[in-house]
């Protein structure tokens, strides 16, 4: 039973993954990304309901499209099943407990504030930039899980007041920022970012992401040749929190 679970786990993740995709792609480019049908980025043709399946289909037409025989990269492949064994390694570290209602509320929210982050961290990395929109939608999402976690009790109200208190900042900052240059507004969406992760996840796991985050840019710049000046850190950012939550999970659920 519980394998079961695990694999529908993976399975939903795949399909989140093939999502992902779409709205890294279009919403950058302001398209729809809920109505609007999927179309090959090549001959726009519309895809078929069977060429919608992720990783199944691109096995199946290994590779290319079926209209026009244009090659679909493999990125769509990889990030697709990343996002399924993302999606299976929450679901094992939070220990999902099928009797349990609380358990399955925290781990659904729990993958939908990882969403928005595989969202913005392939924004960030096709197009250097952290979608504001995408942030907004997940401050959303955390008020209605704060909301939930208030009506169980466990909760800590000030701490959500000096959270407010420093969105409030932040806003204010970026309205002032309207002269200022494109790197510099960067790094006020880098600032949200940071919020929307402390507010999920407590400022510890924030403070380790960023650790991790300063490591891999570290060996990043070492291995490549190339000096990248514009770094995504949106992208290193986000990546490095999805490892610290799962990793530290595992550690207090295991080890403890
Ligand atoms: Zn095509």
């Amino acid at each position: 039973m519980e394998i079961f679970l695990y694999v529908v786990i993976f399975i939903i993740g795949i399909f989140f993954g093939s999502f992902f995709t779409l709205a890294v792609y279009r919403i950058p480019r302001k398209e729809d990304i809920f109505i609007k049908h999927s179309y090959c980025p090549n001959c726009n043709h519309k895809l078929g309901f069977f060429d919608l399946f992720p990783v199944f289909s691109y096995i199946l037409l290994r590779g290319k499209c079926r209209y026009c025989n244009n090659k679909i990269r493999p990125r769509y492949l990889i990030l697709e099943l990343l996002s399924g064994f993302t999606f299976l390694a929450i679901a094992i570290s939070l220990k999902l407990d099928i009797q349990n209602i609380n358990s399955i509320i925290n781990i659904m929210f729990t993958l939908l504030y990882i969403s928005i982050l595989f969202i913005i961290a392939g924004i960030d990395y096709e197009n250097k930039k952290i979608q504001k929109n995408v942030i907004y939608f997940g401050f959303m999402l955390e008020l209605i899980y704060i909301i939930y976690q208030c009506t169980l009790g466990n909760i800590n109200v000030y701490q959500y007041v000096i959270y407010l208190i420093y969105f409030i900042a932040i806003l204010i900052m970026s309205t002032l920022s309207l002269k200022l240059k494109a790197e510099e507004k960067y790094y006020i969406q880098v600032l949200y970012l940071a919020l929307y992760i402390i507010i999920f996840f407590g400022s510890i796991s924030f403070i380790l992401s960023v650790l991790l985050t300063l490591i891999i840019i570290f060996i990043y710049q070492l291995l490549s040749n190339k000096k990248d000046t514009k770094l995504p850190i949106g992208f290193y950012l986000c990546v490095s929190n999805i490892i610290v939550i799962i990793v530290s999970n595992i550690l207090i659920n295991f080890l403890i």
